[in-house]
């Protein structure tokens, strides 16, 4: 149940500003906005995760639905080229796989935030605010 007042949400939605924003964006003024501070793009870690937090060795990716084969109606592969998309959609799972394992194996904490995810930023904030603190 979201305890916030309309006038809340629609600060939050405000602030995040959901249009024109990459979804990555989104997440880091998010955080920003809830008082975290972060890393980017951390190198030297598997995958070069796109949010990190050192101290606390949790790592964020933020993925688009239709790269990363999200379970949700953006995450469908087109119907024309299957064979070719299904390869390279493959490989992409694949690859996302081996480097929240390789994250994992270093004692990493992982949260894969999806783009459709981002639409509802009272929803995510909470997400967020339970990886992090976790
Ligand atoms: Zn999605």
């Amino acid at each position: 149940v979201d305890a916030r007042s309309p006038e809340q949400r629609r600060r939050i939605m405000q602030a995040v500003g959901t249009n024109n924003t990459s979804p990555e964006l989104i997440v880091r003024k998010l955080l920003f906005r809830m008082g975290y501070r972060y890393r980017l793009h951390r190198r030297g870690l598997p995958g070069t995760p796109d949010i990190v937090f050192p101290g606390r060795k949790k790592a964020i990716f933020v993925h688009g639905c239709f790269w990363h084969s999200h379970a949700c109606p953006k995450g469908r592969p087109p119907k024309s080229r299957l064979d070719y998309w299904e390869t390279k959609l493959l490989a992409n799972r694949l690859r996302d796989g081996k480097k929240q394992a390789d994250l994992a194996a270093l004692g990493w904490a992982v949260l894969v935030v999806w783009q459709c995810e981002t639409r509802d930023p009272v929803r995510l904030e909470a997400t967020l605010r339970q990886f992090v603190d976790k």
